[in-house]
């Protein structure tokens, strides 16, 4: 391998690590299904779950609570990866990012979660927003009814 597919491959073991799903990490990353599955097998102990996957982050964030999770991990990881956010997905930030996440809320949010925020974000199907009465920032998604408005103070 070539030094550039095995950084490239770093970072898929690392986003399985995670607990992603082969099939997205091979859009992600475009390496074989098969290896990445084989991979994810001795990772977790377990072939990946077959079927579909929730399409967009707000399908995943169900309670107010995991709302308010989801951005904690927005803002690490738009603190790393600043208004390129908006623009490319970087895996390697995304994976530093959920795990400094996951080191100060161990029973947050998954890591499949933090990849479609990350990618609404990107596809701009996701909007940091400031609330104009608490001055908070929150994750806007107008198909959500929890998150079309601040989920701290409600307005
Ligand atoms: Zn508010």
């Amino acid at each position: 391998m070539i030094a550039q597919e095995i950084s490239v491959w770093n970072t898929a073991k690392e986003m399985i690590r995670v607990g992603l799903r082969p099939p997205i990490v091979h859009v992600a990353t475009g390496l074989c299904r098969n290896r990445l599955r084989n991979f994810y097998r001795v990772v977790h102990g377990k072939p990946a779950v077959q079927g579909r996957v929730s399409e967009f982050a707000y399908n995943r964030l169900k309670t107010k609570s995991q709302v308010v999770e989801a951005m904690m991990y927005c803002q690490l990881y738009y603190g790393l990866s600043g208004d390129r956010t908006f623009r490319v997905i970087d895996n390697n930030l995304f994976v530093e990012a959920y795990w400094k996440y996951k080191a100060t809320s161990p029973d947050g949010i998954d890591g499949t979660t933090a990849w479609y925020i990350t990618r609404d974000l990107r596809e701009r199907q996701l909007e940091i927003r400031r609330c104009p009465t608490c001055d908070r920032e929150y994750l806007f998604d107008p198909r959500s009814d929890l998150m079309s408005r601040c989920p701290l103070c409600g307005r």
